[in-house]
C-alpha cells in the first residue's frame, strides 16, 4: 500500500495536495498509510479511524495467526492492526531451528509484536526479506534490527535500490507526524540477487514481479507449503492502492503478475494486506484482486464522473477497508471532480507527469 503517482494525472495536483495537507486537515485526522506517504482518511470526513488510534500503538493489539500448515515449515502470520498498522502483513517462516521474517511493519512501536512472536517460537532469526519499497513493509526494521542485530535483511537489486532512494522522504514524514516513535533511518535491505532463500534446507523460491501495487515486487513461494507470501501483489477485502498503477498499463501488469503468482499454483496465498476477519482459501485472494483491478478498469472506463466511478466500486465493495484508498485514485483520475480546497495557493499550471514516474519521482510525494 502506498501512496505515490501514476501516469498521465497532473503534477500539479498532487503538489497541491501535499502543500495544502499540514494546513488543512489536523494531523488526528489523518491515518498513515505507509505505502509511501500521508494519505488522507477522512477525505470525505467518514473514513478516519478514532483521533487517538494513532497515539496509542498498542503491540499486543497485532493479529497473530497460526496458519494450519504439516510438513517442515510452519507459518504465522503477524496483522497490523485497521486503526493504525494499515492491517499488513508481517510473515514468519519458521523451520525446525530458523526463521525467516517476511516483511517488518511500519512503525517500530508495532513491530514489537513480531519481535515478540519470533522470541516465543524460539528460532534464530536467519534472514528478513522486504517484499517491496513501502514504508509500511519496512519501517519497522529499526526496532527489529534493534532485537536482532545480527540478522541480514535481503531484497531484490531493484527493490533495494527503489527503498534507498525513497528512504528520506518517508523518514521525514514519519518524523513530522509521529514523533513519540523517535524513528531514525531504517536499515538499508542488501541487494540479493540469488533466486532461492533457504530455511533449515528447505527452499524459498524469490519470485521478482514488475507490477504490485508499486512497480517493483517480490513475493516468496514456498513449495514445501504449497504458499505464496504475495507482498502487496495480492489484497484481501481491502481497497487497492492504485496511484502506482493508474494508467490501463499499469493495471495491466499488475493483472499479469497476478497471472504469474496463479501459474505457482498455491493452496495458499497471504495477502500484504487484508482485513482481520479474511480468510479465503487456494488461489481466491489472487482472483479477488484480479475482479477488482477489472472492476475498476471498467468503473472509470464508463464514467464521466469521479462520484459515477466511485458509487459503483462501492456498491461492488460495500465492506472493504479503506475506502479512501480508492478516493484517493479517483480524485487524481478525475481532478475536475475533486473537491476544491479553498486553501490551496499553489498554481494550477504546475508542470505535468511524465507518462512514467521514477522512484525519484515519487519520493518528493510524500
Ligand atoms: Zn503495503
Amino acid at each position: 500500500m502506498g501512496f505515490g503517482s501514476g501516469a498521465g494525472h497532473p503534477r500539479g495536483d498532487r503538489l497541491q495536495s501535499l502543500r495544502r495537507l499540514p494546513r488543512t486537515l489536523p494531523k488526528l485526522g489523518l491515518v498513515l498509510l505507509w505505502g509511501s506517504a500521508l494519505v488522507l482518511a477522512g477525505c470525505n470526513g467518514t473514513d478516519a479511524p478514532p483521533p487517538d488510534a494513532t497515539l496509542s500503538p498498542d503491540p499486543a493489539a497485532l493479529v497473530s495467526t497460526p496458519l494450519p500448515n504439516p510438513g517442515p515449515l510452519q507459518l504465522q502470520v503477524i496483522r497490523g492492526t485497521e486503526a493504525e498498522g494499515n492491517l499488513v502483513a508481517s510473515t514468519l517462516i519458521l523451520g525446525a531451528t530458523e526463521a525467516i521474517l517476511v516483511d517488518a511493519q511500519a512503525k517500530p512501536s508495532q513491530a514489537q509484536g513480531v519481535i515478540q512472536a519470533l522470541q516465543a517460537s524460539g528460532k534464530t532469526l536467519k534472514a528478513i526479506w522486504i517484499t517491496h519499497g513501502h514504508a509500511d513493509h519496512y519501517f519497522g526494521l529499526t526496532a527489529i534490527v534493534a532485537a536482532f542485530p545480527d540478522v541480514p535483511i535481503y531484497t531484490t537489486p531493484a527493490i533495494a535500490a527503489e527503498i534507498q532512494t525513497r528512504t528520506p522522504a518517508f523518514l521525514q514524514v514519519f518524523q513530522q507526524n509521529f514523533p513519540e516513535e523517535q524513528v531514525t533511518a531504517p536499515p538499508l535491505p542488501m541487494a540479493y540477487s540469488d533466486p532461492t532463500l533457504t530455511i533449515d534446507g528447505e527452499t524459498v523460491e524469490i519470485i521478482p514481479l514488475t507490477q504490485g501495487d508499486t512497480p517493483h515486487q517480490a513475493p516468496l513461494h514456498i513449495p514445501s507449503l504449497s504458499t505464496v507470501i504475495a507482498g502487496d501483489v495480492v489484497y484481501g477485502d481491502v481497497h487497492l492502492y492504485l496511484r502506482e498503477a493508474l494508467n490501463p498499463e499499469g493495471r495491466q501488469a499488475w493483472l499479469a503478475s497476478l497471472d504469474e503468482l496463479a501459474a505457482l499454483n498455491p493452496q495458499q496465498i497471504i495477502p500484504g494486506h487484508a482485513s482481520p476477519t479474511y480468510q479465503a482459501p487456494g488461489l481466491e485472494p489472487l482472483e479477488q484482486t484480479r475482479q477488482y483491478l477489472l472492476e475498476f478498469d471498467r468503473a472509470v472506463a464508463e464514467s464521466a464522473t469521479l462520484e459515477e466511478a466511485r458509487s459503483a466500486l462501492m456498491t461492488r465493495y460495500p465492506n472493504y477497508r479503506y475506502p479512501f484508498l480508492l478516493d484517493s485514485a479517483l480524485k487524481t483520475l478525475y481532478p475536475e471532480d475533486a473537491a476544491p480546497d479553498p486553501s490551496q495557493d499553489f498554481p494550477e499550471s504546475a508542470p505535468e507527469d511524465s507518462p512514467e514516474d521514477s522512484p525519484e519521482d515519487l519520493a518528493p510525494d510524500l
